[in-house]
């Protein structure tokens, strides 16, 4: 079963409230693209609610950014799964490179994070990649592997969790992979998910991310083994992202 694949956007910490009118622009472009892809936003926190109401009965999904293992708790300034989901999203990005860096998350922090969305009912975004150095040492399958591993809970279904394959080098730098090293890292992802889940990987999305643009996206979205993209950058600009979307019609 091919994979029906999935356009992110990751708005990072960009959006206040004026937002909605290019939320709406989305939307509004987002219907001629429904039977092709499926279309998800992640706003700020502080925009899931509005977004989620502006969005219901849409074919666009609002995501979380980010979330808590915990469910409640003593944890100041951090929110829950459930709180992600009583807001009105429906998925969650898990392991972004900004957190694991920023952040110092571990794989076993975003393991945690992973289980909590499923607890919550939230598809988590888990993110993978490998750094310019780590690269440039020829460990990017060795990296990879290991987040994999450690980031993915037991038991993920194409339900529950979709893979985002980042080059941290590739985010926000105009610079992308070659087809062939997409090609080798996406294959050797599916690789690793059908090892560990069987055929419940079936249908497991792998998205790539990283400088992905109008400009680039039919030939990104073309490898084998990418079922979307997870979006940064031209996500916030609804021309661009929907743009992205349309190589799938
Ligand atoms: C990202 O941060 O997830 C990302 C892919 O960013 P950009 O598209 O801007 O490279």
């Amino acid at each position: 079963m091919a994979a029906r694949p999935l356009i992110a956007g990751n708005w990072k910490m960009n959006g206040l409230q004026g937002a909605a009118a290019e939320l709406r622009r989305i939307i509004a472009g987002a219907r001629d693209l429904e039977p092709a892809t499926d279309i998800l936003v992640c706003p700020p926190a502080t925009l899931i609610t509005s977004f989620a109401a502006i969005a219901r009965g849409t074919t666009v999904a609002i995501g979380a950014q980010d979330c808590h293992p915990q469910a409640a708790g003593a944890f100041t300034g951090d929110l829950s799964a459930e709180m992600l989901k009583d807001a009105g999203a429906s998925a969650v990005i898990v392991g972004h490179s900004e957190r694991r860096s920023l952040h110092h998350e571990t794989d076993a922090e975003i393991r945690a994070k992973a289980l909590a969305a499923r607890r919550a009912g939230l598809l988590a975004v888990a993110c993978v990649g490998e750094t310019l150095a780590e690269r440039k040492a020829g460990g990017t399958i060795a990296v990879v592997g290991g987040q994999l591993a450690g980031s993915l809970p037991d038991g993920a279904t194409a339900d529950t969790v979709a893979v985002a394959y980042e080059p941290v080098w590739a985010i926000g730098t105009g610079l992308t992979p070659s087809v062939g090293d997409i090609t080798q890292v996406h294959g050797f992802i599916r690789e690793q998910l059908a090892a560990r889940y069987g055929g419940d990987a079936r249908g497991m999305r792998i998205l790539y991310g990283g400088s992905v643009k109008p400009g680039n996206a039919a030939e990104l979205m073309a490898v084998a083994n990418v079922d979307g993209a997870l979006v940064g950058g031209a996500s916030l600009k609804s021309e661009e992202f929907l743009a992205i979307a349309a190589v799938y019609l």
